[in-house]
């Protein structure tokens, strides 16, 4: 797993800005999930769903700030109680030790990206080198010392690409001197948006930092202009820490296909969510918009999953530990919100899968890039969203309610979510049918409706 990789930035899912031919190995070779999305877009709460196979509002991960509560049942706990060897390397980011690891060695909070410190559970201790190439290398040395006699089950979870995107000394000069291709709706302005998301501090160029850009914007430049410039500096930088980790990706793969594992290992990558890679004018995630909730998943196990195979269900990221589970043969912890996959990524799914999903995000307001907290559902063809306008599970200063603000997106017609067509009078009756659809959703994972 890496940190905010988004899926149009790995050439397997099409990307137009760059090139990672490991990662695409397992595309080529395994199964492309084209619907997989995080249930909150955000490092620690997607990264608890995923261990614990529930919701924020079940696993108590709501926001980067709350820690994963230790005696709380996940994915890697019920793999050492059936007889595996586990392990987590690289970011974790959940507050609290990690548990049901026997080894694990990880980055603080954060972590950054040269000569970085780990934390395991004899101490602390700083590394010489660049982050991404160590968690490889504490990946492959943890691979080739572990217990052979029993089946493993590691985390390789990178802190790349995420901000404030420190690429590796070797890829310093990487696509120095070509212009990387702009989205189309690179200058959108928000405008048509509910108004609390024309408030968002997630604009390249506006909000991009110096310490992102690692250097002052010239002097003058505003705008378009300004714009225009950061995004130049800012996605290059993301693709140069892509790179790295694709190299990680190429590295393990030749590792397990070097050691006669190939055939009977489940390889998957994944990132904790999606990322704005200029679109909407944005960088960042939290927000529902396609970019951001949609996850990369490809997967790899040539036992069961057909090479060069896509599946478009709609997947989520509660929908991991189930899965681990029924490979591993544990049955499914009833506790666990998420349904196993592993039918659907052998090309055969069930007619009873889901047809919607439901998304929430519920840091409101509660940081420098002021996203609202916001709930929605989106089906195959359609999204709806509603931005409650309340501060609901904060801590903290609480702004004044305001009244809910909705969005519509007809997802065929307007693929890119240009056109907010909640007021569309056409859209009317998919839209009442849409709300009912959240209701039920939030009635049947147990979380409570906020737009009363
Ligand atoms: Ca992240």
């Amino acid at each position: 797993m890496s940190d905010d990789h988004a899926s149009h930035a790995i050439s397997a899912y099409g990307s137009r800005i760059n090139s990672t031919p490991n990662i695409d190995r397992i595309a080529k070779e395994g199964v492309r999930l084209d619907n997989c999305f995080c249930t909150n877009s955000i490092c620690t709460p997607s990264r608890a769903a995923i261990l614990t196979g529930q919701y924020s509002h079940k696993n108590g991960v709501y926001t980067l700030n709350d820690a994963l509560d230790p005696k709380r049942m996940t994915i890697p706990k019920y793999l050492q109680l059936g007889g595996y060897e586990t392990a987590m390397i690289g970011k974790w980011h959940l507050v609290s030790e990690p548990q049901g690891f026997d080894f694990w060695r990880v980055l603080p909070g954060q972590g950054v990206y040269y000569d970085p410190e780990f934390i395991e559970s004899s101490g602390r201790r700083k590394y010489q080198g660049y982050c991404t190439d160590l968690i490889t290398d504490f990946s492959i040395d943890w691979l080739k010392n572990r217990n052979v006699e029993k089946p493993f089950f590691l985390m390789c979870h990178h802190k790349a690409p995420h901000r404030a995107w420190d690429p590796a000394p070797k890829y310093k000069d990487f696509l120095k001197d070509v212009s990387v291709p702009e989205p189309d709706n690179l200058y959108e302005k928000l405008n048509g948006r509910a108004k609390t998301v024309q408030q968002v501090k997630m604009r390249v160029g506006e909000d991009t930092t110096e310490r992102d850009l690692k250097m002052k914007p010239p002097e003058g430049l505003s705008g378009d202009g300004l714009r225009k410039w950061a995004y130049q500096l800012y996605i290059k930088d993301y693709l140069r820490c892509v790179q790295s980790v694709d190299d990680s990706v190429g590295r393990i793969l030749d590792h397990l296909d070097n050691n006669n594992l190939r055939e009977n290992t489940l390889v998957v990558y994944t990132s904790d969510q999606g990322f704005f890679l200029g679109d909407h004018g944005l960088f960042d995630k939290r927000l529902m918009y396609e970019e951001s909730l949609r996850m990369p998943f490809l997967a790899r196990y040539p036992k069961e999953i057909k090479a060069g195979s896509r599946n478009s269900d709609i997947i989520m990221n509660v929908d991991f530990a189930p899965t681990f589970l029924d490979y591993a043969g544990l049955g499914r912890d009833q506790n666990m919100q998420g349904e196993s996959m592993r039918t659907n990524l052998q090309g055969r799914t069930a007619e009873s899968w889901r047809q919607s999903m439901y998304y929430r995000y519920w840091m409101h307001n509660s940081d420098d890039h002021h996203v609202p907290g916001h709930y929605g559902v989106r089906t195959k063809q359609n999204k709806l969203i509603c931005y409650y306008n309340k501060a609901l599970n904060m801590k903290g200063a609480q702004p004044p309610d305001a009244p809910p603000e909705w969005e519509f997106y007809d997802l065929k017609k307007d693929p890119r979510e240009m056109k907010n067509s909640i007021a569309d009078p056409r859209e009317a009756t998919t839209i009442a049918t849409l709300k009912r659809e959240l209701t039920r959703l939030q009635h049947k994972f147990g979380d409570e409706p906020a737009h009363f």
